[in-house]
């Protein structure tokens, strides 16, 4: 059992962009699937969670297995949780789902949830799911354990050199980075079996990089970086500049890569008014400087197992 699988559901930041110029890339909102042993993690919960949903309904369906999922909030922009509405699995009381993210304005997950799942917005209340729901909060700085045969998860509020006490858990650790308005934005890091992912999304880069994500993504397998905007036209640009947003250019995402010496960079959160020759141009552009790079699309997998 050392089946280590991500699975790109939705790559677009800010609203969905159905059509025919969004075929190849998709037009899904943020989430990613991770499948590690019998273990189900997903990151963010934009419109791409639900073809996963629905997909974790026929596997129920034909093995009889409860759903259990670990879902991670990045933060609680609409494009990381709109599709959570639409996540069958929660409404199914066998399914149980251990829920973290952080805390905003001093508002928990469980209420963030709440507020965002009543009327007159949604039509279904969160107390009105019939699934078990373990809901937790994150300061930025913690570490999850998950267990890869049950897919359950204890929480552990430590600092992260500390040593695994069980090999073969799933460990996550948790950072929480400021450069996100208004109120930041969690890292997750997904290490099992010596292999590290690290999730960076919204996040606009530094000068020199940004030296904690650096530290934080050091020797990362799969390093999955926002690079929503290209620098001159768009980040830079004197009339429409967009810095202060939030989010990175691909020269952004490379610098870090390459100073934490990932082994391959993934380009996420693409720009809803990029469509796929757009990107395809992105992903050859940032290929001269970081060869090892793809520009996530929906349906991208790749596979940490063999
Ligand atoms: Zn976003
Ligand atoms: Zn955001």
């Amino acid at each position: 059992m050392n089946k280590f699988m991500i699975r790109f559901r939705g790559v677009r930041g800010s609203f969905p962009v159905p059509g025919k110029n969004t075929l190849k890339i998709g037009g899904n909102t943020s989430c990613v699937e991770f499948r590690i042993g019998n273990a189900v993690i997903i990151i963010d919960a934009g419109t791409g969670i639900i073809s996963l949903g629905e997909d974790l309904l026929k596997e129920h369906f034909s093995t009889g297995q409860p759903i259990v999922a670990t879902i991670l909030f990045s933060h609680m922009h609409h494009d990381h949780n709109q599709g959570f509405l639409f996540f069958k699995p929660a409404y199914l009381g066998s399914t149980t789902l251990h829920i973290f993210g952080p805390t905003m304005f001093e508002k928990g997950m469980e209420e963030m949830l709440s507020q965002i799942m009543r009327p007159p917005f949604s039509p279904v209340r969160l107390e009105d799911l019939n699934s078990l729901r373990l809901i937790h909060n994150l300061r930025g700085a913690e570490e999850i354990l998950v267990d890869p045969e049950t897919g359950n998860t204890f929480f552990r509020n430590i600092h992260h050199e500390q040593e695994n006490p069980d090999k073969n858990l799933i460990r996550i650790f948790v950072q929480k980075d400021y450069a996100h308005p208004v109120n930041g934005v969690l890292f997750y890091r997904v290490e099992w079996q010596d292999k590290k992912v690290v999730y960076a999304s919204d996040t606009e880069g530094y000068v020199g990089g940004n030296q904690k994500l650096i530290k934080f993504a050091k020797d990362a397998d799969v390093f999955i970086h926002d690079a929503q905007y290209y620098m001159d036209n768009e980040y830079a640009d004197i009339m429409t500049s967009k810095q202060g947003y939030g989010h990175s250019s691909p020269e952004m995402a490379v610098g870090v890569a390459q100073k934490a010496n990932a082994k391959r960079l993934v380009l996420y959160h693409h720009d809803p008014s990029h469509d796929d020759e757009k990107i395809e141009e992105k992903e050859k552009d940032v290929q001269r400087l970081f060869p090892n790079t793809i520009a996530a699309y929906e349906g991208l997998i790749i596979n940490l197992s063999e």
